[in-house]
């Protein structure tokens, strides 16, 4: 087994990588001025703590406030949740590679017997607590903003300009509601539910340092609100393709905001069957979502995330997808675009190149 590097690791992580974590043990966490809040997961199952324990963005360090009373790292907090939750002692190596795997940050290094010993049993027993806040949540409003303000901010093509070069036309940023943010220096985008309520805004950073600091998308804090919500509880664009989605019984799942105003680009606003995830994974809620708006097929349109055919990212994928299509196949037909011959670039989405190479792996999509 491999022993990765612990700080390298660390580096890698963005805060968004441990707001997901928190999420998934179910420690319902927000982002804050300092870092995050959340429910103490680090001495109670999820559900029963108060929302004590803190994440500090400038030390990289936890601090639960009430039973722990001491500071630590996202691998110890991995190690204390793994114990509470799957009765499995972690070490501190166990946790780095835990993390490691989870958020893909492995490289190269990442080897044959590693990915072979990941314990699924393990990663299963998180499905499991996952689904049942899931269902908790489901019956939980997300909490809704003052849309007006995602209209305030500069629609002109100057500051849009790295969006319109890609393909993306302003017709469709105009629709929804997409602009930039001066004192933030973010493009930002509003978030909808179904019924266009605003549940989030997110800001793509146009500053490098910032993006290699915290990743590209994070949710933007405008004078001292934070406008984030938890985004496997909602999809990005359904409002606008809710409708088509019901007629057509076809719906195209991206990974990011940004596939989606390019399908409007490439297809039209009135076509529009997209919405985004909004990460690397789709969520039990956002399927049925879909399957409740009358979605027969469902069509995953992940990025392309490996670099040749058999290496250990490509097993990941493909062991991504056929746990989806297990999971849902008795529900709804699950298909894949699935660039094989690799015509797009590593970590493209299927749209980012363009229309004819998007219809083209269209027409080739798998279903398992
Ligand atoms: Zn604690």
């Amino acid at each position: 087994m491999t022993n990765y590097d612990k700080s390298k690791i660390r580096e890698q992580l963005t805060i968004d990588n441990i707001f997901d974590l928190l999420q998934e043990w179910g420690g319902e966490p927000e982002y804050t001025s300092f870092g995050l809040l959340c429910s103490t997961i680090c001495h109670n199952p999820p559900g029963t703590g108060s929302r004590k324990l803190y994440y500090y963005e400038n030390s990289d360090l936890f601090k639960c406030y009430t039973d722990c009373d001491c500071s630590f790292d996202i691998f110890e907090l991995t190690a204390k949740v793994a114990l509470i939750q799957s009765s499995r002692e972690m070490d501190l190596n166990d946790a780095v590679r835990y993390i490691a795997y989870r958020f893909n940050l492995a490289g190269d290094e990442i080897q044959e017997e590693d990915v072979g010993l990941l314990d699924w049993q393990y990663l299963n027993n998180y499905d499991k607590i996952n689904e049942k806040t899931e269902i908790r949540n489901q019956e939980v409003k997300l909490k809704v903003y003052d849309k007006s303000i995602a209209k305030n901010f500069c629609r002109c093509g100057c500051r849009l300009s790295p969006w319109l070069k890609e393909g993306i036309t302003q017709d469709a940023i105009d629709h929804s509601n997409i602009g930039y943010c001066f004192s933030t220096d973010q493009i930002t985008i509003p978030h909808y539910d179904r019924e266009g309520n605003m549940v989030g805004l997110r800001g793509r950073t146009m500053c490098r340092e910032e993006a290699e600091r915290f990743g590209k998308y994070r949710p933007l804090l405008l004078n001292g609100t934070m406008y984030n919500h938890p985004l496997g509880y909602n999809l990005y664009n359904f409002n606008n393709s809710f409708s088509n989605i019901k007629v057509i019984g076809k719906a195209i799942v991206f990974e990011g905001e940004k596939s989606c105003l390019l399908y409007q680009s490439y297809f039209g606003i009135e076509n529009d069957i997209s919405v985004a995830c909004c990460g690397s994974s789709i969520s039990s809620f956002q399927i049925k979502e879909l399957i409740n708006a009358g979605a027969k097929e469902i069509i995953i349109a992940f990025d392309r995330q490996f670099q040749q055919i058999g290496d250990a990212e490509f097993k990941r994928l493909v062991k991504k997808l056929e746990n989806l299509d297990k999971k849902y196949k008795n529900e709804v037909i699950i298909s894949f675009i699935f660039d094989k011959k690799m015509i797009t670039g590593y970590k493209a989405s299927p749209i980012d190149e363009g229309k004819e190479k998007f219809l083209k792996l269209f027409k080739e999509r798998i279903i398992l």
